[in-house]
């Protein structure tokens, strides 16, 4: 007796035992890769280029918004100074950062100070545009960061370097300006915003729109005195630092007050750890913030790419320069980090709704008809209101590519009913097996149903009675 036949007179026992209900429980025990579960998938076919898919984005009330106007929380990672972890400043690190660790932004952090820019201008800019030309390239956002703790004494060096960066990346959507990455105990109001609204000026001379980052006083944490006087610039954001084993509620209340203020805010830099980079990783914090940045749409980079023996480094030290890096190279921080961005891109990306309730599609794939057959029998699906549009608002398309196929219960394919193009509308497909030699017992039948904007699937059983 072949295996396929003694498993089906094994399953035809225990349904006869069990409520032939937990009958999808029950095959997804004895075969996962048969999917039997109903769910949408949004548009995992688009998830490559995040650029090309959220375009230009812009600033509206507190929030990022995308090309079309929809809220949007960026999730990537933050390189370390570039004078000291230079050699993750490159092309295949920054690849890996997108296609292993769904990193949707990667910050570039030029050192400035401490034999950074002002000592080796060319070398530190190359790096930095080595950066952004991979960002572009892999059609990812790119936070040029001005990494200086002094920045207001370096401004006419600021002001021609982000000039430069601005004639040359100004017109790509990838370029996100930070020009002053942390400012210490200095006054916002006669210190960092005539700085910012002097480099803020030269740069909307050149690039009238991409995000700018404000640092703001007391290392990126005063953002609520930002928000009393903000810049009057379009597209601005204020920097939010913090590192979560030290910066805790009294600092998310600075953050909501600021948001309330009106103003965006932007995570470009946080640690799991103390404000030193190291110590103790409060996992608990982290959490804490987590759901504070998930909640306020506030997109992140997480301190750091590097492979320094610290708590913030994502990376144990000797983890290879260009990526491919496996768990065990991964830190504790980078390992949750990774998790999280991992997460998030799936999220928004991938989005799976189990919950029809929330879904604006009407599909259904009915109960073949009759069941039991022998030999023919008729599957029916309706597929209404099939979302021609994104969850972002992109434009997906009218039709939809509907398959229906028939599997044994170990999940080989063994028919193909549809295999199309359909308008949406009500269908009928009727099928049979006279000429086939299925044998009695219990199949399965799969939906699926794609258009650019979502996929559908779900499975039915059908009995084969001869
Ligand atoms: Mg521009």
């Amino acid at each position: 007796m072949n295996k396929k036949i003694r498993v089906m007179i094994i399953l035809i026992i225990l349904f006869g035992i069990f409520d032939i209900t937990d009958f999808k429980e029950l095959m997804a025990q004895l075969n996962k890769q048969t999917d039997i579960s109903k769910s949408i998938y949004y548009s995992p076919a688009d998830s490559g280029n995040i650029v090309e898919r959220f375009g230009q984005l812009q600033i509206d009330g507190n929030k990022i918004v995308d090309k079309n106007g929809n809220p949007i929380a960026l999730r990537g990672m933050s390189l370390f100074w570039s004078q000291w972890m230079g050699k993750y400043y490159n092309y295949d690190c920054i690849e890996w950062l997108r296609d292993d660790w769904k990193c949707m932004v990667v910050r570039a952090a030029m050192g400035i100070e401490s034999g950074g820019y002002l000592t080796n201008p060319v070398l530190e800019k190359a790096k930095i545009k080595t950066v952004i030309d991979a960002c572009i390239d892999l059609g990812i956002y790119v936070i040029v960061d001005w990494h200086d703790h002094n920045a207001h004494n370096h401004r006419d060096e600021a002001i021609s370097f982000f000039k430069e960066i601005a004639n040359e990346y100004g017109n790509t959507p990838n370029l996100i300006y930070e020009i002053y990455n942390e400012p210490q105990q200095v006054s916002w109001l006669n210190v960092v915003k005539p700085y910012a609204d002097s480099v803020v000026k030269h740069i909307r001379e050149i690039d009238p729109d991409n995000l700018i980052i404000v640092g703001t006083p007391t290392w990126s944490q005063d953002v609520d005195i930002a928000a009393n006087n903000p810049l009057t610039y379009e597209n601005i954001a204020y920097a939010l630092h913090f590192y979560a084993a030290t910066h805790k509620q009294q600092l998310r209340n600075k953050a909501t007050n600021a948001l309330n203020k009106g103003v965006a805010l932007f995570v470009s830099e946080w640690g799991t750890c103390e404000s030193s980079g190291t110590g103790f990783l409060d996992s608990l914090e982290v959490e804490n913030w987590s759901k504070f940045m998930d909640a306020n749409k506030l997109s992140w980079c997480n301190w750091s790419i590097a492979d320094k023996e610290e708590t913030s480094a994502a990376l144990k030290p000797g983890a290879n320069a260009y990526g491919g890096w496996i768990e065990l190279d991964l830190t504790q921080s980078g390992s949750i980090i990774k998790s999280k961005t991992v997460a998030w891109s799936d999220s928004i990306l991938n989005r799976v709704e189990n919950d029809k309730s929330e879904l604006p599609l009407d599909f259904e794939l009915y109960q073949n008809y009759p069941n039991p057959f022998n030999p023919s029998t008729n599957f029916g699906f309706r597929i209404l209101d099939f979302p021609a549009n994104l969850p972002t608002g992109q434009a997906g398309g009218a039709d939809v590519f509907v398959s229906l196929k028939i599997y044994d219960v170990i999940g080989n394919e063994l028919a193909t009913v549809v295999n199309e193009e359909l308008a949406p509308g009500e269908y009928n497909f009727p099928f049979s097996i006279s000429h086939s030699s299925l044998s009695s017992g219990i199949y399965f039948y799969k939906l699926s149903a794609s258009s650019r904007a979502a996929t559908f699937t779900d499975t039915k059983k059908l009995v084969l009675l001869k």
